[in-house]
């Protein structure tokens, strides 16, 4: 086993692909795996492909090789998030309190805010993230079964193992989430398992969360979140609308970036923060009376695709690999959120009186979130 240190500082971790092997080889034992959006752009010249293009098609055929037994793709539960995070942000909207709303899904974010300003933990979304709300489905779905469940999530992120392991995030004591394999690691698995991945024909994810859309794809990039929460708040979902929204200001690989759109006759403003350096820096403002009321938070500059559990890269090939991201976005024939076929049945099946249970999170120790 070897480790590996988070650049944020958090945490050191250890690798757990023997763990993950020995659950392979174990037929008494149904894997699961999860793979994440910045994950597909980010194998680029490690397994020999030309640039950082949507490399899901050939992580899904090596991962079948492999011998896990069901396949899906983080950006269902990115959907998942949009739909949730929009509703609570409305909420909050209508009522004026607990804003400005900040993001919850990169867990570096999360647990900086509860160390360095637990002050504003209210105003911390109360949504899990993409790959916690898909693992509470999946594991909830098996749980009648009486064959072992292990769970994996393939994530361009150390900081996803720590979340991995968070009380909140346990069912009994075991995680939603057994075991979280970095992108790194998962080229290892590959050359350990002898494949050899240019040579694969690609092949599709599993139902039932099969079914992604653009607005789940482009969670990875920095700037992803907010323009996905804003497809899902507009009423127009025209394709010009669309492409609107992209070119508010919430794209690019700037640190900080800020734009003010309307919501019914609202003036909402908005802040998209990459690196934890800019995000205290943003923190200060608002302690001067700056206002906004929502702020995306990404610890990684330019979000997941930089994550440390990603092969270094350079600006040049971060800013590829956000581009794979958008191109992967473009041929998604689904763009927003809610026109995701498998979210009205998730609504109308398993998450029916218990989205509350299998979709958020409180991080206020001892007292109720709002
Ligand atoms: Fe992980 Fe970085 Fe993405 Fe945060 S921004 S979830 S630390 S990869």
């Amino acid at each position: 086993q070897c480790a590996a240190v988070c650049p944020t500082g958090a945490i050191v971790v250890k690798n757990d692909a023997q763990k993950v092997w020995e659950a392979l080889d174990d037929m008494n034992t149904k894997v699961t795996v999860q793979i994440a959006p910045a994950v597909r752009v980010g194998l680029g010249k490690k397994l020999e492909l030309d640039a950082e293009g949507n490399a899901i098609g050939l992580i899904v055929a090596a991962l079948r090789r492999m011998g896990f037994d069901e396949i899906y793709d983080t950006s269902a539960g990115a959907d998942l998030t949009v739909l949730e995070e929009g509703n609570e942000f409305i909420k909050r909207l209508d009522k004026n309190s607990n804003l400005p709303l900040f993001t919850s899904c990169c867990p570096a974010w999360v647990q900086y805010c509860e160390k360095n300003y637990p002050e504003l933990l209210p105003n911390v979304s109360t949504c899990r993230s993409p790959m916690e709300m898909l693992a509470s489905i999946v594991k909830d779905q098996s749980n009648s079964s009486s064959r072992r469940h292990v769970h994996v999530a393939i994530m361009p992120c150390t900081a996803k193992k720590y979340e991995a392991a968070r009380d909140e995030f346990k069912v009994n004591g075991v995680p939603n989430v057994d075991y979280v394999i970095t992108t790194q690691e998962l080229i290892q698995m590959i050359r350990e398992a002898g494949i050899i991945f240019t040579e694969l024909e690609p092949e599709a994810v599993d139902m039932p969360f099969g079914t992604i859309t653009g607005a789940g794809v482009i969670f990875g990039v920095t700037g992803g979140v907010t323009e996905a929460v804003l497809r899902r708040l507009s009423t127009d979902k025209s394709k010009a609308s669309l492409m609107s929204i992209a070119y508010q200001g919430v794209r690019g690989m700037k640190g900080v970036k800020e734009t003010t759109v309307m919501y019914g006759d609202k003036e909402v403003k908005i802040a998209v923060v990459s690196g934890l350096k800019n995000v205290s820096d943003l923190i200060e403002r608002m302690k001067s009376g700056e206002h906004y009321d929502f702020i995306e938070v990404m610890a990684c500059p330019g979000g997941c695709i930089s994550g440390a559990g990603q092969p270094f890269a350079q600006k040049d090939i971060r800013e590829n690999r956000g581009n794979g991201l958008y191109a992967a976005d473009k041929l998604c024939n689904i763009k927003c959120s809610e026109e995701n076929p498998i979210m009205m049945s998730l609504y109308n099946g398993i998450l029916k009186g218990r989205v509350h249970d299998l979709l958020h999170v409180n991080y206020l120790p001892g007292k109720e979130h709002e």
